[in-house]
This record gives structure tokens, C-alpha cells and sequence, in this order.
């Protein structure tokens, strides 16, 4: 579903350059959970940043549901990104929308009838949660219940693949389970593929097939959780 082919990604011009990726291959299959862990600035972000194409990769493939993406024209890029649903370590909700306007918004975009965006975003308010809190704003919310707009908006384009980017690190230990469980629910009840990224191996013991290792932009270990991580 996810195929990185070696991914380069080098910030600035020559003289003052940094390397953030250095050759990363990756696969996650259909219905896949795949984690990677790194410290700070081994990466991560800007691996997760390169599969949407929020960051354009210097050199490699990024091929999401059998679509090469970086070689595609604006259009058709815009396309194919609504297949790729992404949630936020801040959540990036809009502070002056409602909850349900919140998650709307990705069909307001495209112009989906106004009918049809009610039925989709009452069904996810239920698939979260959130029925009872829907006329509410961000800062009316806990960060669990924010999380759960995110989720919720993410999931409104019917994506193939759902990216996390430190979804939970903001989140209480308690309320990081309550999302992972979430997340864990809609990967089995969807075969939603979810690439996460972060730093805590809590994380990707709870959650995950398998996980890459990233350090200082190369990936340098891959593979089932408990092959990678042996448990004590
Ligand atoms: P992580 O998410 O694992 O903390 P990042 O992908 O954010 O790692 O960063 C990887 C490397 O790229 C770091 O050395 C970081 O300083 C650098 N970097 C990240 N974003 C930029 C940017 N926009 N401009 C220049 N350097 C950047
Ligand atoms: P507009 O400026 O287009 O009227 P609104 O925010 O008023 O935007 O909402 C657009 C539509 O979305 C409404 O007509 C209504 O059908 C639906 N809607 C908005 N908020 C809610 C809500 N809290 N519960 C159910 N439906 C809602």
C-alpha cells in the first residue's frame, strides 16, 4: 500500500546542506499497522511528510496504492493526496469551527453535497465518539476528545492510508491508550493501512505489525515488533 524507494531528503543548498533521509526503503501493506522510532531529529517527520508530498522528496519513489506520487502533476496529485489521511501530534483543528464543521471540512473542499456530509460526519462522530459534543469548539475539548476530531476529520475522504505523526504525545499515558485502542478499532474494522511515527516505544508495543528503526536518516533496523523490540 506504502512503498518508499529510495528516499533522499536534503534541506538548504550546498554549502550549509542537512541531510534528512539518506535512502530510506520501506513497504507497509493493506490493513497494516507499520511504526518507525527515532530520536529527535533522526527523520521521522520528514519521512511521514514525504509520503503525502507535504515535503517533496529530493530524490526516490513515493508509490501509495500503486500510484507513483512525486512524478505527478498538481491536479492529480490533489487527487490522490485525499487517499492519504493524516493526524497531528497538535491536532491542527480549526479553533473557530465546531467539532462537526471541523470534520466536514475536507468534503466542504471538494464540494460534496451538503446532505451527504451530514450522514458521513454523523457517522463518524459516532465511530468516535463525539455525538454529544458536535456544536462544540477545539478549546472546549480535552486533548483526547481533539484527538478524536482529528481522527474523525482524517477518515471523512474514505483515505486507503492514514498517517500519525506523534499522534499521542501529547496525550496522557491513560488517554494515549484510549487513542491507540481507537486507532486499533478502525485499522480492524476498515483494514485501514496506518503508518505512525514516534518516539515512544509504548507505542509500537501497543499497536503495531512491525516497525523501522531510524537513526540519523537511515532506516537501521526493520521488522515484527517482537523480532525488533525482544521482549524480557
Ligand atoms: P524527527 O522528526 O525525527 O525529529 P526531522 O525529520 O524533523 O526529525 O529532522 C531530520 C533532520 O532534518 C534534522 O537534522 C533537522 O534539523 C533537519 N530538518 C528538518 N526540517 C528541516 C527544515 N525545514 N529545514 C532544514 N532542516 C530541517
Ligand atoms: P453554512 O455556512 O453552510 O450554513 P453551517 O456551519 O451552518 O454552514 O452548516 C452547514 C450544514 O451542516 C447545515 O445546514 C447543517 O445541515 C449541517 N450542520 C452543521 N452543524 C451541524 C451539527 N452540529 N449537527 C448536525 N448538522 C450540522
Amino acid at each position: 500500500m506504502i512503498e518508499l524507494k529510495q528516499l533522499t531528503k536534503t534541506y538548504g543548498s550546498k554549502q550549509k546542506a542537512t541531510t534528512a533521509l539518506s535512502g530510506v526503503n520501506l513497504t507497509v501493506g493493506k490493513g497494516e499497522i507499520f511504526g518507525v522510532i527515532g530520536h529527535s531529529g533522526a527523520g521521522k517527520s520528514t519521512l511521514i511528510r514525504c509520503i503525502n508530498l507535504l515535503e517533496r522528496p529530493t530524490t526516490g519513489e513515493v508509490w501509495v496504492g500503486g500510484t507513483e506520487l512525486t512524478s505527478l502533476r498538481k491536479r492529480e496529485l490533489q487527487r490522490q493526496r485525499s487517499k492519504i489521511g493524516m493526524i497531528f501530534q497538535h491536532f491542527n483543528l480549526l479553533s473557530s469551527a465546531t467539532v462537526y464543521n471541523n470534520i466536514a471540512f475536507p468534503l466542504t473542499l471538494i464540494g460534496t453535497p451538503k446532505a451527504e456530509i451530514a450522514k458521513k460526519v454523523n457517522e463518524l462522530l459516532a465511530l468516535v465518539g463525539l455525538e454529544e459534543h458536535r456544536n462544540k469548539y477545539p478549546a472546549q475539548l480535552s486533548g483526547g476528545q481533539k484527538q478524536r476530531v482529528g481522527i474523525a476529520r482524517a477518515l471523512a475522504s474514505d483515505p486507503d492510508v492514514l498517517l500519525c505523526d506523534e499522534a499521542t504525545s501529547a496525550l496522557d499515558p491513560q488517554t494515549t491508550d484510549s487513542i491507540l485502542k481507537l486507532l486499533l478499532d478502525i485499522n480492524r474494522k476498515f483494514n485501514l493501512t496506518i503508518l505512525l511515527i514516534t518516539h515512544e516505544m509504548n507505542v509500537i508495543q501497543t499497536i503495531c505489525d512491525r516497525v523501522a528503526v531510524i537513526h540519523q536518516g537511515n532506516i537501521v533496523e526493520q521488522g515484527p515488533v517482537s523480532q525488533v523490540f525482544l521482549k524480557p
